[in-house]
């Protein structure tokens, strides 16, 4: 007999086209609020797309965005949805002291728990940036109330990941549960294989044979993340930016929209918090 099929994470990490990480050297801070917005239409679609198949879904949110597009936020509350953090400012966390840290996620969860009106639990780095250089980080978000971190990828990556940690939910000494985004074991090594750029760049065949191994055989909930701007082939162009980063941001964006709804469709789909805070047991565990 089949066992029963798994519930998976979707998240969302609610952030505009001009913020990602790997723009910050061509755009300047200062210069984000001259340019064209899109996140409303954006998380618009997604929301339309997750209450056609009944979904609810886990959006990581930036304060920055939450401050200026209010509505936003409001509207992913009303659609069932768990409002998390993304931080306020999407600085790396390993760009931040301890200080600037604390005020940054401080910020962002009042400012989102005032909007949406409900308790903010969950927090993800931006691009992953908690790692062997910045785990007191973890403290922190234990310490201003978080209960749940999604930001230790155990992935090997030019700009992020710590490859030996757990590829599971795991509980931290400090009481804060750290849930990464999912890998494939293969060939001794993690492969990346829950959403973003390696979504867009892999067959979606080869990504729902990644997701299914971690259902069947690691007996695991997935958890898969993308962007409100991997959906939009219409964003304004950066330009003079480097090839690679380039070939990173925009491959497969007229197609991602229709990959989505396929995975929408083949797998069943859950908040953060109900699939992950609600469990029993949870192995204790240090990044490693
Ligand atoms: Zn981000």
């Amino acid at each position: 007999m089949l066992a029963p099929a798994l519930t998976n994470a979707l998240t969302i990490d609610v952030e505009d086209y001009f913020q990602v990480s790997a723009f910050a050297p061509y755009i300047r801070r200062d210069e984000w609020d001259a340019r064209e917005c899109r996140i409303e239409r954006n998380v618009e679609r997604i929301l339309q797309l997750l209450s056609e198949r009944q979904v609810q879904a886990t959006f990581f949110t930036l304060g920055w965005i939450a401050e200026r597009y209010p509505h936003v936020v409001r509207q992913i509350v009303a659609g069932g949805h768990e409002l998390a953090s993304h931080g306020y400012g999407h600085e790396r966390a390993s760009d931040l002291s301890r200080e600037a840290f604390h005020q940054d996620v401080t910020r962002a969860k009042a400012l989102l728990e005032d909007l949406g009106g409900q308790p903010v639990l969950g927090y993800r780095a931006p691009s992953f940036s908690i790692g062997v250089g910045n785990l007191w980080a973890l403290d922190v978000l234990a310490e201003t109330g978080h209960r749940y971190s999604s930001s230790i990828y155990p992935i090997q990556h030019d700009h992020y990941g710590m490859p030996d940690s757990p590829r599971f939910a795991y509980r931290l000494e400090n009481g804060l549960l750290e849930v990464p985004v999912t890998t494939v074991r293969m060939l001794n090594r993690n492969l990346p294989s829950s959403g973003g750029g390696y979504f867009r760049l892999l067959p979606y065949a080869v990504s729902r044979w990644m997701l299914r191994k971690v259902n069947r055989e690691d007996r695991e909930s997935a958890v898969f993340y993308f962007h409100p701007w991997e959906i939009d082939a219409e964003q304004p162009r950066i330009a003079g930016i480097d090839a690679k980063t380039r070939f990173r941001h925009y491959i497969n964006i007229p197609r991602n929209e229709d990959k989505l709804r396929q995975l929408l469709d083949d797998f069943r789909w859950g908040r953060m918090d109900q699939i992950f805070l609600a469990r029993a047991a949870v192995p204790v565990a240090k990044p490693a």
